[in-house]
């Protein structure tokens, strides 16, 4: 059972909350006027961003399946420079599944309180071990039906762990792939799910996982929530929300 936010913690998420959504208004306003670009578009964008971004790959740092997937959750609410700095200390003190499931929460808790809502995650990413422990004999299992059941693991998470270290293709509809996929035309829905859906029914299932990387990594360099680098975007000819060229 994930445990409740604390006070400080509440401040945090409700002053993140309208943070969000001061980014949503103005994100409103610009996907207003977004129309859905055609198939042909679309890969064109992403065949651009494909080559602008060649490198584009996780961003967390991670030495086997199990730390990936517990640096996957820490990232929630956080930057992954953030998570890759309290990691390394969290794996040397607790390297496996069952370590973390037995360690003492308030030091786990200590450990990962710059990621931000940390009675939380600290709980999760436990309870999360435990059940690997008791469920998997302390492994990871490999199938997307079998990650979401974990504590504290969505499709998101689950794609991610998939994708970067079993290379079975899954979207991951992050903060970035719901924005961008509204400015480029992608999609017209609010809800990652459906957004998922959307993007499978546009792009070749092997490619899934390389462009979901490729938008995040164009989100965290050029097209930011509040003020998206439309000028020094190598799409701002083909993006609907382009404020460069007028559509
Ligand atoms: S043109 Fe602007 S809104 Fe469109 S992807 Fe580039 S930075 Fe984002």
């Amino acid at each position: 059972m994930p445990a409740k936010p604390k006070s400080g913690e509440l401040a945090q998420a409700r002053s993140k909350t309208a943070q969000a959504r001061t980014a949503k208004a103005g994100g409103s306003k610009r996907a207003a006027a977004v129309k859905r670009v055609s198939k042909g578009t679309a890969s064109a964008i992403l065949d651009i961003l494909c080559r602008t971004y060649p490198d584009a790959d996780c961003e967390l740092t991670f030495a086997s399946d199990f730390q990936l997937l517990i640096a996957v959750i820490l990232s929630a609410q956080c930057t992954d420079v953030t998570v890759n700095k309290v990691t390394p200390y969290l794996f040397k003190r607790f390297p496996t599944a069952k370590k973390l499931a037995e360690a003492p929460l308030a030091e786990i808790k200590e450990i990962i309180k710059p990621t931000g809502f940390f009675n939380t995650k600290a709980a999760n990413i436990q309870a999360c071990a435990q059940a690997l422990v008791t469920e998997f004999g302390g492994t990871v299992p490999a199938t997307l039906a079998e990650l979401t059941k974990l504590p504290g693991v969505g499709r998101k998470t689950a794609n991610v762990v998939l994708g970067v270290v079993h290379k079975i293709p899954g979207w991951t509809v992050d903060t970035h792939v719901q924005r961008l996929s509204k400015r480029l035309g992608f999609t017209e829905n609010a809800c990652p799910h459906k957004i998922e859906q959307d993007l499978e029914d546009i792009f070749p299932q092997q490619d899934w996982s390389k462009l979901s990387i490729t938008i995040i990594w164009h989100g965290r360099r050029c097209c930011y929530a509040r003020r998206p680098n439309c000028a020094a975007c190598p799409v701002n000819q083909l993006c609907p929300a382009s404020t460069v060229k007028a559509f």
